[in-house]
C-alpha cells in the first residue's frame, strides 16, 4: 500500500513530504490509520544521524495513536474501529529470555525499531505517515476516555519514564528529582506524582517553574546556580535524568542520598564525564533504562487511563515539523509536539 509521510533524505536535510510502500499485511498484522504521532527528541537525534547508524530515507515517529482499519485472519486481540497505539518497537525475537520476560526492549537479538529498524523488505518507516502495518503483539490498547492526541506521547515519553520508576519501586513519599523539563521530563513529573512521590524539577532556568508546579512538582531547582543545587546535597532517593545533551552528572549525583540512584534515560550523543567519587561517596548507583517492554507499556497506558494522565501537547500540521524540531532542540517545547497525521 502506498502511503504519505515525511522523511529526512540525509543527515543535513530538513524533513520533506515522502511517499512510500507499506508491506502487504500478514495474517498476524494490524493495519492502522495513523491519527497522531508525537515528536520525540530521539526522532531528531536519528533524523540528523547524531547517534550514527541512521538509514535513509528516514521516516521518524514512535508515538503513534490511530484506528484499526483491517486485521489479518490470525489477529485475535484487535478489531476494526478500535483505537490503538504503537510505540518504539514493532518486533523482537519473542524467544530470548528478555522477550519471554516481557522485556522486548532488551531483546538479546535486538528489537526492531518502529523506524530505523531492519526487516525483510528493508528498513522500517515510522509514524510520521498516514498508515502503518504492525504485528499484533506490538500493538497497544489506548484508553478511550483520554484525549487521543495527548495520549500519543505516552507511547515513548510515558513508558520511558514509567518503566525505570517502576523498576526501582518509586512509591509514596519517595523524593524524586526530574532533570530537564521537556517531553520525557514532564511525563516523568506527572507519573512520579501519580506514584505518590514528592517531585522536584531540575531545569536550566527558572522559566518553567510555574509549569513544573502545575504538572505536579512541589520543588524546583535551577541547575545553573551551584548555590541552589548545593542546598539539596544528599537529598533524593532517585533522580531521573532526561537531558538530551552533554551536562554535568556529578552535580546531580551530589544530590542523590546514600544508596540512592541516578536514572539515565536522556541519550546525549557525547559521552558524559563521571567522577567515580560521585558514586563512591554515599554508595550511589547509576542506572540506565531503555523505553519499556510491551506488557509494561500496556500497564502504563492503563495507569494513565486510571489517573487521567496525558501529555501537554501542541498539535501541529506536518508542514510545521521542521519548526518543531528547532523549538525542541532550543528547549522551547511545552511539552510535546504532536503531528496531526490526518493532514499529510
Ligand atoms: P526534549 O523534549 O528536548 O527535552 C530535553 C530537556 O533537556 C529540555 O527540555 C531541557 O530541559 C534539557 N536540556 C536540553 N539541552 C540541555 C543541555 N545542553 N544541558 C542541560 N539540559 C538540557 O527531549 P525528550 O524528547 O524529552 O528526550 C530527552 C532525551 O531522552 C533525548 O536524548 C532522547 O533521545 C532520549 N530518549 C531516551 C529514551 C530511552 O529509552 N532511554 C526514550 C526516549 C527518548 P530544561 O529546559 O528544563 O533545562
Ligand atoms: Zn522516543
Amino acid at each position: 500500500m502506498r502511503v504519505k509521510g515525511y522523511a529526512a533524505k540525509d543527515a543535513k536535510s530538513v524533513l520533506a513530504p515522502f511517499e512510500f510502500e507499506r508491506r502487504t499485511p500478514k495474517p498476524t498484522d494490524v493495519s492502522i490509520d495513523v491519527d497522531y504521532c508525537g515528536i520525540c527528541h530521539s526522532d531528531i537525534h536519528t533524523a540528523r544521524n547524531e547517534w550514527g547508524g541512521t538509514l535513509y530515507p528516514c521516516v521518524p515517529g514512535h508515538e503513534v495513536v490511530g484506528k484499526v482499519v483491517a486485521v489479518g485472519e490470525g489477529v485475535t486481540r484487535f478489531q476494526v474501529g478500535e483505537t490503538v497505539g504503537v510505540g518504539c518497537l514493532v518486533n523482537s525475537c519473542q524467544s530470548c529470555s528478555s522477550c519471554k520476560a516481557g522485556l522486548q526492549s532488551y531483546c538479546e537479538r535486538g528489537f526492531t525499531g518502529t523506524y530505523n529498524g531492519r526487516e525483510e523488505s528493508g528498513h522500517t518507516f515510522g509514524g510520521y505517515s498516514t498508515h502503518m502495518v504492525v504485528n499484533q503483539d506490538f500493538v497497544l490498547k489506548v484508553p478511550t476516555q483520554l484525549d487521543q492526541a495527548a495520549c500519543a506521547p505516552l507511547l515513548c515519553a510515558g513508558i520511558t519514564t514509567y518503566s525505570p520508576m517502576r523498576h526501582v519501586g518509586v512509591s509514596k513519599g519517595d523524593k524524586v528529582g526530574v532533570v530537564g523539563l521537556g517531553g520525557l521530563g514532564h511525563m516523568g513529573v506527572k507519573i512520579a506524582a501519580s506514584l505518590g512521590a514528592e517531585v522536584t524539577v531540575f531545569s536550566r532556568t527558572a522559566d518553567k517553574k510555574a509549569d513544573a508546579q502545575r504538572l505536579g512538582a512541589s520543588n524546583f531547582i535551577v541547575t545553573s546556580s551551584d548555590a541552589e543545587v548545593n542546598k539539596h546535597k544528599n537529598h533524593f532517593d532517585y533522580i531521573l535524568d532526561t537531558v538530551s545533551a552533554k551536562h554535568d552528572v556529578n552535580q546531580l549525583l551530589g544530590c542523590v542520598k546514600r544508596e540512592g540512584t541516578l536514572i539515565m534515560v536522556g541519550a546525549s550523543e557525547k559521552p558524559l564525564d563521571l567522577s567515580v567519587f560521585s558514586l563512591i561517596l554515599n554508595r550511589r548507583s547509576i542506572l540506565g533504562s531503555l523505553i519499556g517492554g510491551i506488557p509494561e507499556t500496556q500497564e502504563m497506558l492503563d495507569h494513565c487511563g486510571k489517573h487521567n494522565i496525558t501529555s501537554d501537547i501542541e498539535l501541529i500540521e506536518p508542514n510545521k515539523i521542521n519548526d518543531a524540531y528547532e523549538r525542541t532542540v532550543n528547549g522551547q517545547v511545552r511539552y510535546r509536539f504532536v503531528i496531526d497525521c490526518k493532514k499529510f
